[in-house]
């Protein structure tokens, strides 16, 4: 039988004391074999995260979220509006991914991979530690009165997560509206961009505050993928678990002693030292099994491991595994749950790929101007139309032509000699098409035009062409 506490625990967060107030949280520095492997992920991610939008594939941003000109670059990708069934495919397939990997594998995301806990953890509790020293020397420090070493360390610390904000602020734009127009800015100087500038700033302010204040909280109580953890975890998902079998046997929990044989008492491996919550960030006790707060980040494994070598006891009392691993013996399997998740993704990214494949770089329209009739002139009919050529390409298109296809016909822009598309741009106008009475083969003849870049045919688009009803 398990000796764990009730679950009173879920009541309330640890963060926020009974009268609601905020219970700041100062973890221990972790050390281990998790957080060192934690810290070479973080260090690949964040230079990925940084370099992301300066990285350019054909001339186009790798990454670029520009959301006020609606235009998205994934992997190099360029999207438009026109393309933007791809783009919300493209973020099902990474909620499935997400999903799925859930099931499996807990809140690994949050502990490894989430930029907040990332920057969080490992950059500037870092930078913390470093200025105020390990929990311990924290605590005193935030008790103490504002003497000059308090404002020294806590100044010289909020200039720091100021400074770091601010670049964050940068990159967060560079994948907003391009690191190109970014960096010209930066050329021109923010006198002539104020309105980028106080976006900047804003930016810079919500980091800080999330960064030096709101911290752990936002993985609390603001996050949706949290959130989510209830319903889709269960007991063959793996999370970080405390091995509460072992831990608690069959008189619990208990503080070490060297002289006694804890075989011989039925007490648990658990010596009690609560070094596991000192280091948790989220400021929780993992021996009441998981709870929504738990990020994932390991430290826990890693203190229990060092304690359990103290001790002379074997590592893993808190580890990666399942509740049915734990409490059953039962070890993971591939489950019906996981196998639908896994077979819905595998279609998803298939079709992904094959949209992807089949996308165009060059888009263009011809529609029929609404509301007017063709007319007569001479033995010829002639109707007028709109067009519309998006250029996704990382070239300026400098001498754009159409070319009627299967029916001989003229074909004239209206007022442009010669028709540009800019790289990444668009450009439209107005044409007249002619062609003779008799080579009409019905009231409603369908057309097949080519748009051409000098030579090269870069797209072939369809219409109709309205004619007398004399053809019925
Ligand atoms: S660190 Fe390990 S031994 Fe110490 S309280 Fe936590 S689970 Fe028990
Ligand atoms: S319980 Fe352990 S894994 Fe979860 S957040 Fe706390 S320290 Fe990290």
């Amino acid at each position: 039988m398990s000796n764990l506490p009730d679950e009173a625990f879920r009541d309330t967060i640890g963060t926020i004391d009974e009268e609601g107030n905020r219970k700041f949280i100062f973890p221990k520095k972790p050390s281990g074999k998790f957080y060192d492997y934690r810290k070479w992920v973080s260090y690949f991610l964040l230079i990925v995260l940084v370099a992301n939008p300066f990285i350019k594939i054909n001339g186009n941003q790798f990454m670029m979220f520009n959301i006020l000109e609606r235009r998205f670059n994934i992997f190099g990708f360029p999207f438009w509006p026109q393309d933007f069934y791809i783009f919300v495919l493209f973020m099902i397939v990474g909620v499935v991914f997400v999903i799925l990997f859930t099931v499996i594998f807990g809140r690994i995301f949050c502990g490894w991979i989430c930029p907040q806990t990332i920057f969080l953890e490992m950059v500037f509790r870092r930078i913390e530690y470093w200025i105020e020293g390990d929990r311990g020397a924290q605590i005193r420090l935030d008790k103490q009165k504002w003497d000059a070493e308090k404002i020294r360390k806590k100044g010289i610390k909020w200039v720091i997560f100021l400074i770091i904000s601010f670049f964050i602020a940068n990159v967060f734009l560079a994948y907003l509206i391009s690191s190109d127009k970014l960096l010209l800015m930066i050329e021109d100087g923010p006198r002539d961009h104020i309105s980028t500038l106080i976006s900047l700033l804003i930016f810079t302010g919500i980091f800080y505050f999330i960064f030096a204040w709101f911290r752990e909280q936002v993985c609390i109580i603001a996050c949706p993928y949290g959130r989510l953890q209830g319903v889709l975890l269960d007991d063959k998902s793996i999370n970080v678990a405390y091995d509460f079998v072992r831990g608690e046997k069959e008189t619990g929990r208990a503080k070490f002693n060297k002289q006694e044989d804890r075989a011989l008492t039925g007490k648990g491996d658990c010596i009690d030292c609560k070094q596991c919550v000192n280091v948790c960030p989220t400021g929780i006790d993992i021996r009441n099994g998981t709870q929504m707060e738990c990020v994932n980040c390991t430290a826990c494994i890693d203190e229990c491991d060092a304690i359990m070598d103290n001790v002379g006891l074997s590592r893993g009392l808190i580890r990666y595994a399942s509740e049915d691993e734990i409490e059953k013996n039962i070890k993971f399997k591939f489950t019906a749950r996981m196998k639908g998740y896994s077979a819905v993704l595998f279609i998803l990214v298939g079709i992904l790929l094959g949209l992807l494949f089949l996308r165009t770089d060059v888009e263009a329209t011809i529609l029929r101007l609404p509301g007017q009739l063709f007319q007569h002139k001479g033995d010829n009919i002639s109707n007028i139309y709109t067009f519309k050529i998006i250029n996704k390409t990382s070239n300026d298109f400098n001498d754009i032509s159409f070319k009627l296809v299967g029916i001989k016909g003229t074909l004239n822009v209206v007022g442009k000699k010669n028709l540009q598309v800019p790289k990444q741009g668009m450009s439209g106008g107005t044409l007249f098409i002619e062609i003779n009475q008799n080579l009409l083969d019905s009231d409603k003849t369908k057309l097949k035009i080519e748009v051409y870049n000098g030579d090269k045919k870069i797209e072939t688009s369809t219409t109709s062409f309205l004619g007398p009803r004399s053809f019925d």
